[in-house]
């Protein structure tokens, strides 16, 4: 009796799918060596989320105002917000975007406008009234996000959904979330002919505060000296005021090669200086002032 128990508990361990007793499946994982990717942050459900943003536009109506782009794929509609001067032409245009992955929300990229706003420095207001806009995505990934999942509804990964001209994987958006938030950024620059997109900054989590720079899809490759330089220029305040930056670099010489990211994507299609924070885990939100002083910095330097 023991030894057929011993034998259908070997055919049941046998027939089960190995990855249902991986330690990958119940947390959503990087497809990095051993990197935990959940932040442990909290956040409230994306209703919530949405509230906010409204309420935000509500108490500045003359700059902010919400952005409906879309749909997710479990029906929620994609929010953002999109502050920019009421009676002038746009002339610079910045994008932030967090919880691309719906597991790695840091509580910053949702509380930044409101920070800046209260910024006794003005940086924000004027950066609007010098003619900049500023689009803020805080759940890219909001199916992800409710159920702090690393992909969308589909399970599908949306920082590998970003088409590259230089790699042939994806060679077109494949999901809502994504390809909805680029429409919206090619609209925005179509009616604001006076812009383009100068600046975007994705967050991430958990890498300590790594900053990625492009480009991601492979190993060996690297931006142009002149284009160093350009990108330095919003890098090096980032160094400058946190107490303890991460690495700089390029995905594959950190971490590894990415095909699809936001990363890539806004360089290559827009030129922008692209850049993908990792945040640090559990510890990030305590991070915002960091983040105030470096996007005033970057703000300026548009
Ligand atoms: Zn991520």
């Amino acid at each position: 009796m023991i030894e057929m128990l011993k034998i259908s508990l070997v055919f049941l361990f046998a027939t089960t799918p190995t990855h249902a007793f991986s330690k990958f499946d119940n947390h959503d994982y990087v497809d990095g060596p051993g990197i935990f990717s959940d932040s442990g942050i909290r956040g409230p459900r994306y209703s919530e989320q949405i509230k906010t943003m409204k309420e935000l536009a509500k108490k500045r109506p003359d700059i902010v105002r919400v952005v409906e782009y879309g749909k997710s794929i479990r029906g929620k509609t994609l929010t953002a917000i999109l502050l920019e001067p009421k009676n002038l032409p746009v002339t610079k245009f910045a994008l932030v975007t967090g919880a691309t992955h719906g597991n790695e929300y840091l509580n910053i990229v949702d509380r930044l406008t409101q920070a800046l706003l209260d910024s006794n420095t003005d940086v924000l207001e004027n950066y609007i009234a010098s003619g900049g806009a500023l689009l803020v995505v805080p759940i890219m990934n909001p199916d992800g996000y409710d159920r702090r999942r690393r992909g969308n509804a589909k399970r599908v990964d949306l920082n590998r959904d970003w088409p590259n001209s230089r790699s042939p994987k994806p060679s077109e958006f494949k999901q809502p979330e994504s390809e909805a938030l680029s429409k919206l950024v090619e609209n925005f620059l179509s009616d604001n002919p006076l812009t383009k997109l100068n600046f975007a900054m994705d967050y991430h989590c958990c890498v300590d505060g790594m900053l990625l720079k492009p480009w991601g899809y492979q190993k060996g490759e690297y931006m142009s000296q002149n284009e160093e330089i350009r990108f330095n220029y919003f890098v090096d305040p980032m160094l400058k005021y946190f107490p303890r930056p991460g690495k700089v670099g390029t995905p594959p010489d950190l971490l590894y090669s990415a095909q699809g990211t936001t990363l890539d994507y806004w360089f290559d299609q827009y030129g922008a200086i692209s850049l993908t924070y990792e945040g640090t885990r559990r510890k990030e939100e305590g991070m915002l002032s960091f983040h105030v002083l470096w996007w005033e910095d970057i703000l300026q330097n548009i």
